[in-house]
């Protein structure tokens, strides 16, 4: 949790740079802030404030800071997430929310065990049209 929290807080200065769009790569500017809650250990809950930015050309909109920290999307810490999809390859979502309850105190429901699986697979390069196989994912971790 407080490896979560340091990683959070320590951070929060590192979206005021001169972000540029993704797409076009104009500068973006910025759109004012946003909070987002991300659950961590012991259910506990850490608010990070950030801007939103938009891109004044394409209208492409997006938060820098939650791509300098490769935030995904979701309720969870990076490292919740991790643990949370690692266990879902190994065992099934249901029983995979129960445990992560009982190991880190953190209340997930089975299907953000299904979700965070997901995006670890995607987010690895697997995809149904790569081949990259559930036994070749689970070697990778
Ligand atoms: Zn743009």
């Amino acid at each position: 949790m407080l490896q979560d929290a340091a990683m959070v807080s320590e951070s929060r200065d590192l979206g005021k740079g001169q972000a540029k769009c993704p797409e076009c790569g104009a500068a973006l500017k910025s759109k004012g802030k946003r909070s987002r809650k991300l659950k961590t250990q012991r259910n506990q809950e850490i608010s990070l404030e950030r801007d939103y930015a938009q891109c004044p050309k394409c209208k492409t909109g997006l938060f820098p800071l939650d791509r300098e920290l490769g935030l995904l999307e979701g309720e969870l810490t990076p490292q919740m997430q991790q643990s949370v999809a690692r266990l879902g390859t190994w065992i099934a979502f249901e029983r995979a929310a129960e445990e992560i309850r009982h190991f880190t105190g953190t209340v997930v429901s089975k299907a953000t065990v299904h979700w965070s699986y997901k995006l670890l697979f995607a987010t690895s390069g697997g995809s149904e049209k790569s081949g990259i196989t559930l036994s070749q994912f689970r070697r990778q971790l």
